[in-house]
C-alpha cells in the first residue's frame, strides 16, 4: 500500500505581503526580503541594526514576494496539486500565518477581480475545465465547506446554522464529518455559489468578521469523482479529494494578557493550531511513535495530510514590517519544520463510498425500470398485431431487437393507444343494439383503461426525468475538445505548466549547487604555498564561523521561544489547577462520600464522541439488583427532607409537594354576571316624581332647575312640563322627536337637551 518511494515531502512555500498603507504611513520598515531565484527568505533583525547580529535565512520550495500575481502562484504551486486530485489522489493546501497576512487572500482572493481571485476559485475554474476537456470519462463534483470554531464544527452550507456536528471514524474510510451536506455541483457557477453561500453562513454567525475569521478555521472540500473505463473492461472509478484550509490566525491569542475564562477560551481557540504544531513536530522528530492527531478537531479531519495519504502544499503568510518580526520569525520557523514531512500519497481507486458508483447504479436500475415498462407496452402491442396467443420467445427478441428507437417509438405509441380508446367508447356509444346498462358498463371500462393508460404514462414520464436529472450531475467533456481557441488556450497554459516547473526545476538546483559548494569547496582546494593555505583557511573558517553563530543565535531564539511557549503553558497549567482544587473543594465539602462514590463508579469515557458519560442508575455494576433507595426517599418520588416532609402534612404548600402537585378537587366556575338591581333614582328626582304624580292640578313644578345637575338623565316631560303626567309613560314618541316642542315654552333660550326616553315607572 505505502512504499517508501512513493512517499514525498510537505511542500512548503512562503509568501509575503507587501506594506499595508496604514505600515507605510507609520513609516516601519521592512525586515523581510524574499529571494526568489533561491526560495530564500532574509529576515533582519529590527532592534540591531549595528550588525553585528546577522540576518535569519530559511530556505522553502518557493517563496513569493510583495508583487506575486495570484495566478503565476496557482501555476507554480497548487496547479500541480489539484492536477493531481483530478487523477485521484487527496490534495490539501494550507493557509497559515499571522491575522492580516494575507491567508485569506491567498485562499480566496477578491471575488470580482480575475487577477486577483485566490486558489480556490481558480481550482474551479481549472477542475471544470479539465473536465470538459476530458475524453471517455465520467464526473461527479461536490463541495462542502466548513468551520472549526472554538473546538465546535459548524457546517456553512446547512440550514441550521446552530447545530454543531461531530467526527466520526470508519475503519475503511477513516476518519469523516457526520451529517455534513456536501453539493453536487455541474459548472464552476454553480460551485461559486455554494461557496458564496457558506461564506454568507461563515459572516452570518459572528459578531465581529474579523475577529471571528481569524480564530475560526475554514475548510472547503472539493470531492472529484471520476469513472473511466480500465484495460480490464471494467469501470474504475478515482476519488480524489481537495482540502482547502484557511487556518486560524497564528498569533498567540494569550499575548493580550487575557485571564481566567478568556484565558481558557483563548486555549480553546488555539488547541487546533497547537495540535497542528504538536502533530508536525511529532511527525518530524521521527522517534515519537505516538501522533498526537486526536488532541484536536482540525488535526483529527486532516490527519491524512499530515503524514498520510495525500499531497499537502502549505503556504506560510508573512507580513513584511519590522513591528511583526516576531511573530513572522515564529511563522517561518513553524513552516520549516513542516517541511520535513512525509507523506504517502497513492490513487484512492474504487473506494467503497463513491458516491459516483451509487449514482450510476442508480441510473441503471432506473433505466431497466423504464425499460420494463416500455418492454410491457411492447410485448401487448405486439400481442396485438400478431393476434391473441402467439408464442412468446418470438417476441422477446423482437422486444430487444428494436430497443433502440425505444425513444422516438414511445409518443406515437401513446397517441396511437388512446385514439384506439377513444375509437372504441365511440363506438360504444353509437351501438344502438345495447341496453343502456350494458353500455355504461362498458363505457366505465373503458374511462378506467384510459385513466390507467394516462397514469402509466405519466409514471413513466417522471422516471425518465428522474434518470435525466441524475444523468445530468454526472459530467461528461470531449465536447469542445475542437474549439479552436479552447486549443489555444490548452496550450497557453502548458506553456505556462512548463514555465512554472523551469523556475522551480531552477531553484532546486540552485539551492544544491549553494549546498554542495560548502561540502565540496575543501576537496578541490591544493595549496601552492602555505600563505595561501592560510588565507584559504581563515577565509573558511570566517565562514563558517559565522555559520555558527547564526547557528547559535537560531538555538538562542529557539530556546526563547520555548521558554515563552512553556511559560503560558505554566500558566494554563495552573489556571486550570486553580479550577480543579475548587471544584475539588465543593465535592469535598458538599457531596457526601457515599454519592461521591457512586458518580464516580458510574462515570466513564465513551471514545468516539470523546466525553465522560454516566451509566444508567438503575443496577449496580457487579450484582445485577436493583439499587436501594435511598433513606430519605422511601416512599416518595425522590429524596425529601425532614423539615419537607412534616411541612407538607401541616399545610398544603405547594412548595413542598413532591408528587401529586394537580389538585383533583371540583372548580367551581366563579359567577360573573349580577343579580338584578333596580335602577337608583335621585332622592330630588324621586320626590318630584313622586309630587308630580300626586295631582297635576296642584302642583307646578319648575324643573329648569334641573337641567343643569341632571343633564341627560332628565325625562323630557319632567324638564318641559309635567302638566300630563296621565299615563305616566312620557311621550317619547313622533310628538317629542322635535326637542323645541317640549322645551320652548317655559324656557325659550335653554340648551337642547338630547331627547331621552325617560324613566319606565313600575
Ligand atoms: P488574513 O486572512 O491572513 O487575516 P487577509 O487575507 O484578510 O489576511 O489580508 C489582509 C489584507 O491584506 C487584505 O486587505 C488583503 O487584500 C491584503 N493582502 C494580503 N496579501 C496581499 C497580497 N499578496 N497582495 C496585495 N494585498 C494583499
Ligand atoms: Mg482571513
Amino acid at each position: 500500500m505505502s512504499k517508501s518511494k512513493s512517499s514525498e515531502s510537505v511542500k512548503v512555500v512562503v509568501r509575503c505581503r507587501p506594506m499595508n498603507e496604514k505600515e507605510r504611513a507609520a513609516k516601519y520598515e521592512s525586515v523581510v526580503s524574499v529571494d526568489v531565484k533561491l526560495g530564500q527568505i532574509i529576515v533582519r533583525n529590527p532592534r540591531e541594526s549595528s550588525g553585528n547580529e546577522l540576518p535569519k535565512i530559511f530556505t522553502f520550495d518557493a517563496v513569493y514576494g510583495w508583487n506575486s500575481k495570484q495566478l503565476e502562484m496557482y501555476d507554480e504551486t497548487f496547479r500541480p496539486l489539484v492536477e493531481s486530485v483530478l487523477l485521484g489522489f487527496n490534495g490539501t493546501i494550507f493557509a497559515y500565518g499571522q491575522t492580516g497576512t494575507g491567508k485569506t487572500y491567498t485562499m480566496e482572493g477578491v471575488r470580482n477581480d480575475p487577477e486577483k481571485r485566490g486558489v480556490i476559485p481558480n481550482s474551479f475554474e481549472h477542475i471544470f475545465t479539465h473536465i470538459s476537456r476530458s475524453q471517455n470519462q465520467q464526473y461527479l463534483v461536490r463541495a462542502s465547506y466548513l468551520e472549526i470554531y472554538q473546538e465546535e464544527i459548524r457546517d456553512l452550507l446547512s440550514k441550521d446554522q446552530s447545530r454543531r456536528l461531530e467526527l466520526r471514524e470508519r475503519p475503511d474510510t477513516g476518519v469523516y464529518v457526520k451529517d455534513l451536506s456536501s453539493f453536487v455541483t455541474k459548472s464552476v457557477r454553480e460551485i461559486e455559489h455554494v461557496m458564496n453561500v457558506g461564506n454568507q453562513n461563515r459572516s452570518v454567525g459572528a459578531t465581529n468578521m474579523n475577529e471571528h475569521s481569524s480564530r475560526s478555521h475554514a475548510i472547503f472540500v472539493i470531492t472529484v469523482e471520476c469513472s473511466e473505463l480500465g484495460v480490464d473492461g471494467e469501470n474504475h472509478i478515482r476519488v480524489g479529494k481537495l482540502n482547502l484550509v484557511d487556518l486560524a490566525g497564528s498569533e498567540r491569542q494569550t499575548k493580550t494578557g487575557a485571564q481566567g475564562e478568556r484565558l481558557k477560551e483563548a486555549t480553546k481557540i488555539n488547541l487546533s493550531l497547537s495540535a497542528l504544531g504538536n502533530v508536525i513536530s511529532a511527525l518530524v522528530d521521527g522517534r515519537s511513535s505516538h501522533i498526537p492527531y486526536r488532541d484536536s478537531k482540525l488535526t483529527r479531519l486532516l490527519q491524512d495530510s499530515l503524514g498520510g495519504n495525500a499531497r499537502t502544499v502549505m503556504v506560510a503568510n508573512i507580513g513584511p514590517a519590522s513591528y511583526n518580526v516576531e511573530e513572522t520569525l515564529t511563522t517561518l520557523r513553524y513552516s520549516n519544520r513542516a517541511k520535513n514531512i512525509k507523506n504517502k500519497p497513492r490513487i484512492n481507486e474504487d473506494p467503497k463510498d463513491a458516491l459516483l458508483r451509487e449514482f450510476q447504479e442508480e441510473i441503471a436500475r432506473l433505466k431497466a425500470q423504464l425499460q420494463k415498462r416500455s418492454g410491457k407496452k411492447k410485448r401487448r402491442r405486439l400481442r396485438r398485431r400478431a393476434g391473441e396467443g402467439s408464442d412468446d420467445e418470438g417476441l422477446e427478441s423482437g422486444e430487444t431487437e428494436d430497443d433502440e428507437e425505444d425513444g422516438d417509438d414511445k409518443g406515437d405509441y401513446w397517441r396511437e393507444q388512446q385514439e384506439k380508446l377513444e375509437k372504441e367508447r365511440k363506438a360504444i356509444l353509437d351501438d344502438h343494439s345495447l341496453v343502456a346498462e350494458e353500455k355504461a358498463r362498458l363505457l366505465k371500462e373503458k374511462e378506467k383503461k384510459m385513466e390507467d393508460l394516462r397514469k402509466e404514462r405519466e409514471a413513466g414520464e417522471k422516471l425518465a426525468a428522474k434518470v435525466k436529472a441524475m444523468e445530468s450531475k454526472l459530467l461528461v467533456g470531449g465536447k469542445n475538445i475542437v474549439d479552436h481557441t479552447n486549443e489555444q488556450q490548452r496550450m497557453l497554459e502548458q506553456k505556462r505548466q512548463e514555465i512554472a516547473e523551469q523556475k522551480r526545476r531552477e531553484r532546486e538546483m540552485q539551492q544544491q549547487m549553494e549546498s554542495r559548494d560548502e561540502e565540496t569547496l575543501e576537496l578541490k582546494e591544493t595549496y601552492t604555498s602555505l600563505q595561501q593555505e592560510v588565507d584559504i583557511k581563515t577565509k573558511k573558517l570566517k565562514k563558517l564561523f559565522s555559520k555558527l553563530q547564526s547557528v547559535k543565535a537560531e538555538i538562542q531564539d529557539l530556546q526563547e521561544a520555548h521558554i515563552n511557549e512553556r511559560q503560558e503553558m505554566e500558566q494554563i497549567q495552573n489556571e486550570l489547577t486553580r479550577d480543579l482544587k475548587l471544584k475539588h473543594l465543593i465535592i469535598e465539602n458538599f457531596i457526601p462520600l457515599e454519592e461521591k462514590n457512586k458518580i464516580v463508579n458510574r462515570a466513564f469515557f465513551d471514545e468516539e464522541p470523546e466525553e465522560w458519560k454516566m451509566k444508567p442508575i438503575t443496577r449496580i455494576e457487579d450484582d445485577h439488583q436493583m439499587m436501594s433507595r435511598p433513606r430519605s426517599a422511601v416512599g416518595y418520588w425522590r429524596p425529601l427532607s425532614h423539615h419537607a416532609r412534616v411541612a407538607m402534612m401541616l399545610k398544603p404548600d405547594m412548595r413542598y409537594k413532591a408528587e401529586n402537585i394537580i389538585m383533583l378537587d371540583m372548580d367551581i366556575p366563579a359567577r360573573t354576571t349580577k343579580e338584578y338591581q333596580e335602577p337608583v333614582i335621585a332622592p330630588k328626582l324621586a320626590a318630584a316624581l313622586e309630587d308630580a304624580l300626586r295631582d297635576e292640578d296642584e302642583i307646578e313644578v319648575d324643573a329648569s332647575s334641573f337641567h343643569s345637575s341632571l343633564g341627560q338623565m332628565l325625562p323630557a316631560s319632567a324638564s318641559g312640563s309635567l302638566k300630563k303626567p296621565k299615563s305616566g309613560r312620557p311621550r317619547t314618541g313622533k310628538k317629542s322627536s322635535t326637542p323645541t316642542s317640549s322645551y320652548s315654552p317655559s324656557s325659550p333660550g335653554s340648551p337642547l337637551y338630547p331627547q331621552s326616553r325617560g324613566l319606565v315607572p313600575k
